[in-house]
C-alpha cells in the first residue's frame, strides 16, 4: 500500500533513490553494488535497475553460500534484468587452506576464522573493488549501535580511498519489508525459517526472537570478535563491529 509522501518512509525512500541515483551519474561505470543478497542487497538491486539497466552488481561466491542464497540470485537477476559479476577465492588459496587445515578450520580459534574471511571473502572484494571510483553497500545503522556515526558517504581508507556509499543507513526492517512488499522483490527464503541475517553456510544459523538480528552469524564468538574485514575501515574508526 503506498503511502503519505510526507511519512517517514516516504521520505527516505526519496533521499535513497536520490543518493543512488547521484551517486551512479557520477561515478558510472566505475561504480558497484556489493551483493550478498541480503534484504537490504536486494532492495538495493531493485532500485539501481529502476535508474540505469547497466548498473553494475558484484556478488563473492565463498564456495560455502546456503542454497537458497543462489536461488534468490537467480531470482533477482531475473526479476532486475540485472548482471551480476561473480568472484570466487584464488583456487590455490582454498585448496591450501582446506588441504592443511580441514572444511571448517574457522571453528577452531578467532584467527583461524579470520584466515578463511580472508581468503574467502576479503580478497576477492579487492579485486572486486580494484579499480573502481565508488561502491555501495546495504550498511543500515539499525545494525550495530556501533554505526551511529554512519554517513550517507564516505571514503573507504581500506580499499584505495575509494568512494563508499551507504544509501540505507536510516532504514529499518519494516522500511525493508514495506519495499520489498510494495515492490514485489525476490527475497532469500532463509528469512522465512527465521534468519535475520545471511552469510556463508556454516556460520550463520537462525534466531531466536528478541534476539541480536546477528547474533546468527559467528555465534560461538563473542559478540564483538564478529567482524571479517569485508568493512575494515569502519571497524577501525568505530571499533569492533560487522560485516554485511
Ligand atoms: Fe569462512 Fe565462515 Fe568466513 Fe565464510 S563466513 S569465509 S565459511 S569463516
Amino acid at each position: 500500500m503506498a503511502g503519505n509522501k510526507n511519512d517517514s518512509y516516504s521520505i527516505k525512500l526519496d533521499k535513497t533513490r536520490l543518493t543512488l541515483s547521484s551517486a551512479m551519474d557520477a561515478f558510472h561505470p566505475d561504480i558497484v553494488l556489493a551483493s550478498s543478497f541480503s534484504l537490504e542487497d536486494v532492495v538495493l538491486m531493485d532500485m539501481i535497475s529502476k535508474i540505469r539497466t547497466d548498473a553494475r552488481v558484484f556478488a563473492i561466491d565463498t564456495g560455502r553460500l546456503n542454497e537458497e542464497t543462489y536461488q534468490c540470485a537467480e531470482l533477482v537477476r531475473a526479476v532486475t534484468g540485472l548482471k551480476i559479476e561473480w568472484y570466487f577465492p584464488k583456487f590455490e588459496d582454498v585448496e591450501g587452506l582446506e588441504n592443511d587445515k580441514g572444511l571448517f578450520s574457522f571453528r577452531n580459534s578467532l584467527d583461524a576464522r579470520h584466515e578463511c574471511c580472508q581468503i574467502r571473502k576479503v580478497e576477492p572484494l579487492s579485486r572486486a573493488l580494484k579499480g573502481q571510483k565508488a561502491w555501495i553497500t546495504g550498511l543500515r545503522k539499525a545494525q550495530n549501535v556501533t554505526r551511529e556515526d554512519l554517513a550517507y558517504v564516505e571514503i573507504d581508507h581500506a580499499h584505495q580511498g575509494i568512494t563508499k556509499i551507504n544509501p540505507l543507513l536510516d532504514w529499518d526492517d519494516r522500511d525493508l519489508k514495506r519495499y520489498i512488499e510494495e515492490n514485489k522483490v525476490p527475497y532469500s527464503t532463509l528469512y522465512d525459517k527465521g534468519y535475520t541475517s545471511i552469510g556463508c553456510a556454516p556460520c550463520t544459523k537462525a534466531t531466536e526472537p528478541g534476539e541480536h538480528p546477528r547474533a546468527g552469524r559467528w555465534w560461538w564468538e563473542s559478540a564483538e570478535q564478529k567482524e571479517c574485514g569485508l568493512h575494515v575501515d569502519f571497524f577501525i574508526q568505530k571499533g569492533p563491529s560487522e560485516e554485511q
